[in-house]
């Protein structure tokens, strides 16, 4: 058998750059190519396991100066496919693509992407994009959800929408159009139980409301219509068919009572429209020519169909793509709202979410998002995103750009003795590619470490990174100069005692506290650093405390 030792470490190491982790089912197909046979897999599996383990335990710049001399042998980057194929029945200029979200909650990562993707035909086709706020769940729904939506997408997303609308405000065209669909003898109302129905539906039955004529029906809705009812008492169905496979299409509830103060209309309607119904009536009346949406709505689908064919309305062309979601990362509103009342989070955009307003305070930039959205394009299967993906992304578009400082966690005060006198300032790299530096004042007599590093480190020889050589004791905090040349001895992050107070707020929701170069008072709130030995930071806050300043930062990614 031939070797594949490095054609698997080549696999290994740009999986590992391109997803922040390497996933050992990945590589094996890819080796095929290369003419493994199927008999051998037995023999090459373990190779496989052995090298993932060793490159996953490598760090960023060890997996990119192993990955350098070995990308020749592996075939041009499928991923790097950057357009998403074209629209079916699009034309240039007339395309409109939709956003719907409900303002009953912030967006996730999972909208964001689909708006990105919406926004991206709509602008690619010369065509234009529609925000649609569907607010028809007045017990959930509030402005400030609707408020905090459009920021996101305006503001971080950056999308520019043609139109913003509610649904609520087209109350009296939906009622309309509710009657139509009654006068057509497709909607009934019906006063069974809901346990009733749900008995119905199962066993495929019919119930007697259905029979009703539709004179009767009329006067029914219009006393529905005034809450004569009451909430569960009656609802508007929609007349499918009680035996269908596809169960949505069995009688589906259209309309509803619901007893509560909406955001914008207060009291003025009692009943209020089901998402197949809205859905459908405003996708075709809109103008929306293309619907993209995640095939977990499938199986709406076929209803939503149903009801713009009853009251001949225009279908608009659907396009279903993968649902996206994100692992170990909750996304559910209902969730979220616990978590966050409960004062167990500390927001919405508490750094453990993945919510747009964490991202965004993270310090994750709307391109990182864009990058993964025409990286999982329209693909059919599930997407599950895991943060290291986001990370991966991330890193590849800022690295190159992003000022390097420095950060010591945990600082232990060292006394150095024998530091030359003269040496008062060092110069800190901005960035390892970079001739530009910042300089920094230093006491020769005194440094900090962190106390990881001092553990790790003492009685040994270090380097403090851009700096000098140093001998720590063995057991007292202390040090002694030794040289300044640059030899292969543990380097270590340090800063001096003009150092300013900061802390990081991690992805785990704790706080690091610790010291940074002076020089981070001269950053602008919310710029991105890149703390060496540490990771990605953005600057969220400065604040006050005693006659000086905390830095306060929140940890991007690694
Ligand atoms: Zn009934």
């Amino acid at each position: 058998m031939e070797d594949f030792t490095k054609l698997i470490r080549a696999y290994a190491l740009r999986n590992a750059l391109d997803f922040g982790k390497v996933d050992a089912g990945r590589i094996l197909p890819k080796l095929f190519a290369h003419g493994l046979e199927k008999s051998n897999i037995g023999t090459i599996l373990p190779l496989i396991t052995q090298i993932v383990h060793e490159v996953n335990a490598l760090s960023i710049s060890a997996r990119e100066k192993a990955f350098g001399p070995l990308a020749s042998l592996l075939p041009e980057h499928e991923e790097k496919e950057k357009t998403l194929p074209p629209l079916p029945d699009a034309r240039q200029g007339t395309v409109v693509t939709r956003l719907p979200p409900e303002p009953s909650k912030h967006l996730h990562v999972g909208h964001g992407l689909s708006f990105l993707l919406n926004a991206d035909y709509a602008r690619s086709y010369g065509g234009k994009v529609v925000l649609r706020l569907e607010d028809c769940n007045p017990e959930k729904c509030t402005q400030a959800y609707a408020d905090s939506i459009i920021r996101d997408i305006t503001e971080y997303l950056q999308i520019h929408l043609a139109s913003i609308s509610y649904v609520s405000d087209d109350m009296p065209q939906l009622l309309d159009y509710a009657v139509r669909l009654i006068q057509k003898g497709e909607g009934y109302m019906c006063f069974c139980s809901q346990e009733q129905m749900r008995d119905f539906r199962h066993a495929g039955k019919e119930c007697a409301c259905r029979t009703a004529s539709v004179e009767k029906t009329l006067i029914h809705w219009r006393d529905f219509v005034e809450g004569l009812y009451g909430p569960g008492n009656a609802v508007l169905r929609h007349k499918g068919d009680m035996s269908h496979d596809n169960h949505v299409m069995r009688d589906s509830v259209l309309w509803r009572e619901v007893d509560a103060i909406h955001f914008r209309h207060k009291k003025r309607y009692k009943i209020w429209p089901m998402y197949d119904f809205y859905n459908a009536i405003e996708d075709s009346v809109m103008g929306v020519t293309h619907v993209l949406r995640s095939n977990e709505f499938h199986q709406r689908g076929a209803l939503q169909q149903a009801i713009r064919l009853a009251l001949d309305l225009r279908q608009p062309t659907v396009v279903e793509y993968g649902r996206f979601s994100v692992a170990e990362k909750t996304t559910k509103g209902r969730e979220i709202r616990e978590l966050v009342e409960s004062g167990a989070y500390i927001g919405w955009d508490d750094p453990r979410l993945v919510t747009l307003q964490a991202l965004r305070r993270r310090g994750i930039s709307k391109e990182v998002l864009i990058a993964l959205m025409h990286q999982v394009g329209l693909k059919k299967a599930e997407v599950i995103f895991e943060f290291p993906m986001i990370a991966a992304v991330s890193r590849k578009l800022i690295d190159a750009t992003t000022e390097r400082f420095t950060f010591v966690p945990d600082p232990i005060e060292i006394t150095v003795s024998g530091a030359p006198t003269g040496l008062t300032e060092i110069a800190f790299p901005l960035h390892p590619n970079k001739p530009e530096t910042r300089t920094e004042r230093i006491t020769p007599g005194v440094v900090y470490l962190s106390q990881s590093d001092w553990e790790l480190y003492k009685g040994k020889e270090i380097r403090l990174l851009h700096g000098y050589n140093l001998r720590l004791h063995a057991t007292k905090k202390e040090g002694t100069y030794t040289s300044t040349e640059n030899k292969a001895i543990p380097k270590v992050t340090w800063v001096s005692t003009f150092a300013l107070p900061a802390r990081v707020l991690m992805d785990d929701g704790t706080w690091v506290e610790g010291k940074v170069l002076e020089d981070v008072a001269s950053l602008k709130l919310g710029t991105v650093v890149q703390f060496e030995r540490f990771g990605f930071c953005k600057l969220d806050k400065v604040v006050k405390k005693g006659t000086g300043h905390v830095y306060e930062f929140w940890f991007t990614h690694p």
